[in-house]
């Protein structure tokens, strides 16, 4: 049914979909459902949905939640979105979710264009909310997801973990995308972690450690010194904590005592790039 209701709108507005904008419209309803239910969407929700194509999951989602914002960056589809619908509590923002300011809302629920996965999430980890079911690339699902010590385990792991809980819903094939994706997807919901449990990383450690993602800690903060503006010599005889732990090993509280000592020994600054998200 979708699927028919998709190709008529496609073939009304003479639309072809653009893999530049990651245009694969859902077309298999139990995923919506899916989503709605791990979202829990109710009528005191406001819901910030990204990419609403043309409209398949914000249909459902309008018609539970209390308000829905859909920021979609694509013109053509914004028109047809106007003519289709008459939604009394969706607002459309025209733009790149990106970069466009967001308004307030307390769950994310949508079919994300995989080209914006990484900033997008980032940027959704900064803001305050309940819950986010989103799609994404089964693979960068599963990089979400990785534990330390883990293949998978990355700087999007350990800084996506510092902050919230993640968990794969479902994985989902390639049949339930209209055009046919070339890979997998996943259903992930997030779920902030208690503000007492968050741990806000140093951004610039992060990213000097992980260029050595395999080298021992001592190694791999001595070879990046200049990363995080620090001269290698002032990291000589000292006993940084973890340093017999290879960097995929540690978790993110590791690094926080890692930047904690580094911090102690005056090594680096105590206001340095403390970031809230990403
Ligand atoms: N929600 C629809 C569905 O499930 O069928 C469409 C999802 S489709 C994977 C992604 C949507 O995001 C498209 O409508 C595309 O135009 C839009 N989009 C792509 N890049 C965007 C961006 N940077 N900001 C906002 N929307 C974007």
């Amino acid at each position: 049914m979708l699927k028919d209701r998709l190709f008529f709108l496609l073939s009304k507005y003479n639309l072809r979909a653009r893999d530049s904008l990651g245009q694969n419209f859902l077309i298999v309803p139990d995923v919506i459902e899916k989503a709605i239910e791990v979202g829990e969407v109710s009528a005191n929700d406001v819901v910030l949905e990204v990419g609403p194509g043309l409209g398949f999951l914000t249909e459902e989602l309008a018609k539970r939640a209390k308000k829905v914002y859909a920021i979609e960056i694509d013109r053509r589809i914004i028109e047809i979105l106007k003519r289709e619908y008459s939604w009394k509590n969706v607002e459309i923002i025209h733009g790149d979710a990106v970069k466009v300011k967001w308004p307030e809302f307390n769950k994310a629920i949508s079919n994300l264009p995989y080209q914006i996965s990484s900033p997008f999430t980032f940027k959704l980890l900064k803001r305050d909310f309940e819950k986010a079911v989103l799609m994404y690339q089964l693979e960068f699902a599963q990089r979400m997801i990785a534990k330390p010590g883990s293949r998978n385990y990355s700087r999007l792991s350990l800084m996506v973990q510092a902050l919230a809980d993640v968990e794969i819903v479902m994985k989902i094939g390639k049949g339930a995308f209209y055009p046919r994706p070339e890979v997998d997807s996943a259903l992930v919901l997030l779920t902030p972690k208690p503000k007492e449990e968050r741990i806000y990383l140093n951004e610039k450690l992060v990213n000097a450690l992980f260029q050595h993602r395999r080298k021992l800690v001592s190694k791999a903060l001595k070879e990046s010194a200049h990363v995080f503006g620090v001269d290698r010599k002032k990291l000589k005889n000292i006993i940084i904590p973890h340093s017999n732990k290879r960097v995929y090993q540690l978790t993110p509280q590791d690094i926080k005592d890692i930047e904690e000592f580094l911090k102690a020994e005056g090594i680096i600054s105590e206001n340095s790039n403390n970031i809230s998200g990403v």
